[in-house]
């Protein structure tokens, strides 16, 4: 059953092969690490972030840019894909700053399932538990990995409890580990009887899987010395009695995670848990949409825009829209209609991340994702079909928990900075408000680190220092109801309004008191934290 490709024998089977997922993790958890070892498992391939690159060298001066740098793939590669066995698995990159969550937000409602990776020592961390939120509300099934069992970790049992009484999430064991930190030998696999050993020669390695008939098979006694066989009898015995088994419609619902234990560095238990994503996790699901759900096996291309990465070259203003199909078919040339504009687009160079270098996809299925350079038109939240008027659902845009004020350098130079800051709106880096009274700009972020970011970022791509200063406002909120309602109540509180990248009314304030006192004077009229993303 492991190697079969679908869960569904009725999509086409291209569609059903395919596994689009992300990873998260807290920082150090080893995310980087299992991503290379994926990767080399997976003979692949190419990081889509290294179409940054280029950029990326330029961008050197804030700590955050270096540390992006340094870290390598982790945080430049926003999709790569890779096959295995008969599997295409999809991997989107999370951002792994904490102060980018609602980026992150938005990369998880391009996938279908994630995988857990969790720290044997440290357990479930403060970022993970976020980031596990997150699933939670979209009821996205999870995969956990156990990482660094080559080092000295937490009891088996104390880990799995952890999970299940802090993420209140039933948890199965997919392995079991044999010794912890030095002696770590390898794992029992619970689902097929067979023995895995690490090979401590050879990091890139990994040593042949061993058949046995059950826990009691004398061959186990070979390759196991009696002190740990006897724990690991006992414990499996007692995980067994103790812990649910696996049901693989409970974990396509979100609420059963199997636990695999390994050590990534030394390339163990990656192939048992990509064997598990293949196996266990969801193949393409259905997308939600304005007016109806899209399916994956509807025969029409539909797709949508949840990620805009922009400057990537800075000879061309060019930006990539990373786009999720959500149906069909997709081949190189197609011309798609562009929702919200109701344009038709030719896709002429759309990329896939896959193979050597950022190549021309020539076709593409439903859970694949795309990039699509432009020039502007594609932003987040974009739908493109094949003529239907389709619109994303679900890609939210949240209130900005921190407000700065921002001005050029140089005054002569705020048509530029106008632009700038527009773009950066437009990529979802930060909201951007104008004020309707006065000059100058307001720029939301959700965590401080972005002001700096932002700020090195339009100096080093657009040439213009900026200066952040103190709002006189603390929070922002969408002005929601009818046309009427809306210009009626902007006109009478023009000190508090201002207008974001698309246009749309926005509350400004530093009191929660002036919220609560327009809910009750406006009855027209809401407030709303979050806006769908047109
Ligand atoms: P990320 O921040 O989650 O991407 O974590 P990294 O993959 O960069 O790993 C963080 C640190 O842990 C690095 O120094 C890795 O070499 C180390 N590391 C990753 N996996 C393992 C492992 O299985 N065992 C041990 N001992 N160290 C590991």
């Amino acid at each position: 059953m492991l190697d079969q490709a679908t869960n569904r024998p009725d999509l086409p089977p291209e569609i059903a092969r395919r596994r689009t997922f992300a990873i998260i993790s807290h920082p150090d958890a080893g995310k980087t690490t299992l991503t290379e070892k994926f990767l080399l498992f997976g003979g692949a391939i190419q990081m889509a972030g290294q179409v940054r690159a280029k950029g990326e060298a330029r961008r050197t001066r804030s700590d955050f840019m270096q540390m992006e740098k340094d870290r390598g793939i982790s945080v430049s590669a926003s999709a790569m894909s890779f096959d295995f066995k008969n599997f295409r698995f999809n991997l989107v990159d999370t951002p792994g700053h904490s102060d980018f969550s609602e980026d992150t937000y938005r990369t998880l409602t391009a996938v279908d399932a994630a995988v857990m990776v969790i720290d044997g020592a440290k357990g479930v961390e403060s970022q993970t538990r976020k980031l596990f939120e997150v699933c939670r509300l979209r009821d996205l099934p999870i995969l956990t990995f156990c990482n660094k069992m080559d080092r000295e970790s937490r009891e088996t049992f104390d880990i799995i409890d952890e999970i299940q009484e802090n993420l209140a999430i039933d948890v199965t064991p997919a392995s079991w580990p044999i010794g912890m930190g030095s002696d770590f030998l390898g794992c029992y696999d619970m689902l097929r009887d067979r023995l895995e050993l690490m090979d401590r020669k050879d990091r890139n390695r990994v040593a042949e899987s061993i058949e046995i008939k059950g826990l009691q098979d004398p061959l186990l006694e070979t390759h196991v010395p009696a002190h740990l066989l006897e724990r690991l009898r006992e414990e499996v015995e007692m995980a067994r009695e103790l812990l649910p088994p696996l049901d693989p419609q409970a974990v396509l619902e979100g609420t059963m995670t199997p636990i695999w234990f390994g050590s990534a560095i030394n390339s163990f238990g990656v192939k048992e848990l990509m064997d598990g994503i293949g196996t266990y996790g969801p193949e393409p699901q259905p997308q939600n949409a304005d007016p109806r759900q899209v399916s994956p096996e509807e025969t029409k291309v539909c797709g949508f825009v949840f990620k805009v990465q922009a400057n990537m070259d800075p000879k061309h203003r060019d930006r990539v829209a990373f786009v999720r199909l959500a149906s069909g078919h997709f081949e190189r040339g197609m011309k798609l209609t562009h929702v919200r504009s109701k344009k038709p687009m030719a896709i002429t160079n759309p990329v896939l991340f896959l193979a050597s270098d950022r190549e021309l996809a020539e076709e593409a299925w439903a859970g694949d994702i795309i990039g699509i350079p432009n020039h502007g038109q594609l932003r987040i939240g974009d739908t493109l079909t094949e003529g239907e008027m389709l619109r994303a659902k679900g890609i939210p845009s949240f209130a900005p928990e921190l407000l700065q004020s921002v001005r050029a350098g140089d005054p002569m130079k705020a048509k530029h900075l106008e632009k700038a800051l527009m773009q950066f709106a437009e990529e979802g880096a930060a909201k951007v408000f104008k004020p309707s009274i006065g000059s100058g700009f307001i720029v939301g972020v959700v965590g401080a680190l972005q002001f700096e970011v932002l700020g090195s970022r339009i100096e080093l791509e657009y040439g213009l220092p900026v200066r952040f200063e103190a709002s006189q406002f603390t929070s922002a909120r969408w002005v929601n109801g009818d046309r009427l309602a809306v210009e009626k109540f902007a006109n009478a509180n023009k000190q508090h309004i201002a207008h974001d990248h698309d246009g749309d009314v926005v509350y400004l304030t530093r009191l929660q008191w002036d919220i609560d006192r327009v809910e009750r004077d406006y009855p027209d009229v809401t407030l709303t934290a979050t806006k769908e993303m047109m």
